[in-house]
């Protein structure tokens, strides 16, 4: 893919998060070391997003004397695509105390891929400037369009999507439906799977974090898997028309 095609693509160049990716894509990566390094990896590419957020003038007394300091002035929300984005909460928390934490569930349907909303706790008015949407995954760019969709509608000026590893697809799909949504990534990976899975990827990032390993789940007679492989093959077939 070329990058050059999404101006609002910023894939992260820092040695800290290249080296960090590779322990966190290694198969022998267990849960709890898995965490630590989302946690990391989100801390590193959080502070790259807010880079170009806006600061206000205000004084403070250093022990010495008076002086001009900064604070940040957009309030700033952190919006975790549950459940995998969580483990990416505690990060910004650290670098953005104040921030506010709202949760927005959506699941992916497994057979279209399509992101269907089981839970929006979200209050009538946006009560926040900047959204920072956290989901490890950026793979066909369904649940996070779906999520700008919601914040739009609730009022949320500016929006960015935070993810650890993209799949082409879903920058393109995402892009293509908000253009005005910066996407912080730490890498772009070759593409989607049939099954909708990232490669080379990581896995799952939910199962990962949180040790639940039962494997894909199946309804008796019917195999998700060939519905899931078409809409992928729709997906590539978008990225490759985009001009
Ligand atoms: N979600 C994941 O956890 N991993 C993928 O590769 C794609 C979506």
């Amino acid at each position: 893919m070329d990058p050059t095609r999404f101006p609002q693509l910023h894939v992260s160049s820092h040695p800290l998060v290249e080296h960090k990716l590779a322990k966190l894509r290694d198969r022998r990566t267990e849960p709890k070391k898995f965490r630590e390094l989302v946690r990391e990896l989100s801390w590193l590419l959080g502070y790259e997003a807010m880079a170009d957020l806006t600061t206000q003038p205000i004084t403070i007394e250093t022990p010495l004397e008076p002086m001009a300091g900064a604070e940040l002035a957009p309030k700033v929300g952190l919006v975790p695509v549950l459940r995998a984005g969580l483990g990416m909460v505690d990060a910004m928390l650290e670098l953005m105390p104040s921030a506010e934490v709202w949760h927005i569930g959506l699941y992916r349907d497994e057979r279209t891929l399509k992101p269907v909303e089981y839970y929006n706790k979200l209050p009538d008015a946006a009560t926040v400037q900047v959204c920072l949407i956290l989901d490890p995954m950026l793979a066909t760019g369904g649940s996070s369009s779906a999520t700008v969709d919601i914040l739009k509608a609730w009022g949320a000026v500016r929006i960015k999507q935070v993810s650890l590893i993209a799949a082409p697809e879903g920058v393109a799909t995402l892009s293509a439906a908000h253009p005005d949504v910066d996407i912080h990534v730490a890498a772009v990976d070759r593409a989607l799977n049939e099954r909708g899975y990232i490669v080379p990827g990581l896995g799952d990032a939910g199962d990962r974090q949180f040790g639940t390993f039962a494997g894909p789940s199946s309804e008796p007679g019917h195999d998700p898997a060939d519905e899931t492989a078409e809409v992928v093959r729709r997906l590539q077939r978008n990225l490759a028309e985009e001009p």
